[in-house]
């Protein structure tokens, strides 16, 4: 279903606000009850449906707002980041759609590639987990000038941005394509993910509040997010790769009482560990691992067996 769809859909189930169809724009009586008690006689707020968000505008009173404003208002149905992105045509997005659209958003050059960053949607869901999860770390939804929508992470180190990583907001079905992008910001003069990992200072709020907790090292993204969401600590390694001297430090740094790696159970995933245990343990780390079952990632973990986990570990 396309907005413009939904949209009248979800009007007609509001009583007596009768959408009006003028110069190819939705109209309704304004709901404003400081505008003759929302109850005007003949509609003049007009909704604008091209946006992926689309906006209103009263030209009687003056109020404006998202279509989730109003939605709330009227008891209609909100939007979510989800049905947009799945129900936008890419062709009716225009460059000058997207320099008008989002316009408070932060714009980012990368390359050729021209991108806006809006805070991630508190009621919708990424590949199972949940809005307001990634709301916490700081999520971020992406568009970028050839009408792409992704979601983004990016690595803060005690409060400073560092990098980032990018995701499809579906897992792609071509394997060649990488799930996650890293940008290509440097600290120093190493890539940021050498020295750094991703959720660092979420993590370490958690640490802070109970020193007895473990941190968890864990590949990916969404294996951190996984724990985070149980409240457990977590970071991301970002590959098995990475487990650059750089990047131990910054490990041993966080002050964890216990480290637990819970790599993915596959080849890649037992090396990393082994080099990761040996390279902490060095560093007078007190370091366990966790072996999963071949096949396996943190991800797939229940809940009671994260948490069960965590106290395991504790301290
Ligand atoms: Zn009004």
């Amino acid at each position: 279903m396309d907005i413009e769809t939904f949209i009248l859909q979800e009007l007609h189930r509001a009583n007596d606000r009768m959408p009006e169809d003028k110069a190819n724009s939705i109209f309704i009586r304004c709901p404003n009850p400081q505008h003759s008690g929302g109850f005007e006689r003949s509609p003049s707020l007009r909704i604008f449906t091209q946006a992926k968000m689309p906006r209103f505008k009263c030209y009687g009173c003056g109020w404006k707002g998202t279509w989730n404003d109003l939605a709330d208002t009227l008891g209609l149905q909100r939007l979510n980041a989800a049905v947009e992105i799945n129900d936008i045509p890419k062709e009716i997005i225009s460059s000058s759609d997207l320099n008008n659209f989002l316009g408070f958003s932060h714009v980012v050059e990368q390359g050729r590639i021209k991108e806006r960053e809006v805070h991630w949607y508190p009621d919708t869901v990424w590949r199972e987990l949940p809005g307001p999860l990634l709301t916490k770390v700081g999520a971020l939804l992406v568009i970028n000038d050839r009408a792409q929508f992704r979601i983004r992470f990016p690595a803060y180190y005690l409060g400073k941005r560092v990098g980032h990583v990018t995701a499809m907001l579906f897992k792609p079905t071509n394997k060649a394509i990488p799930s996650y992008l890293e940008s290509t910001h440097k600290t120093g003069r190493m890539p940021w993910s050498h020295r750094h990992v991703l959720f660092h200072d979420i993590a370490r709020e958690i640490l802070k509040k109970d020193p007895a907790k473990p941190l968890f090292v864990v590949e990916g993204p969404r294996d951190a997010l996984k724990l985070l969401q149980y409240g457990i600590a977590a970071v991301a390694l970002m590959g098995t790769q990475k487990t650059e001297d750089a990047k131990i430090e910054t490990l041993i740094r966080m002050n964890a009482r216990k480290i637990v790696i819970l790599m993915d159970g596959d080849d890649a995933g037992r090396s990393a560990a082994q080099v990761l245990r040996k390279k902490l343990t060095r560093q007078y780390a007190s370091v366990s691992r966790v072996k999963l079952p071949e096949g396996t990632d943190p991800f797939m973990l229940p809940k009671k067996t994260a948490r069960s986990l965590e106290r395991l570990y504790r301290s």
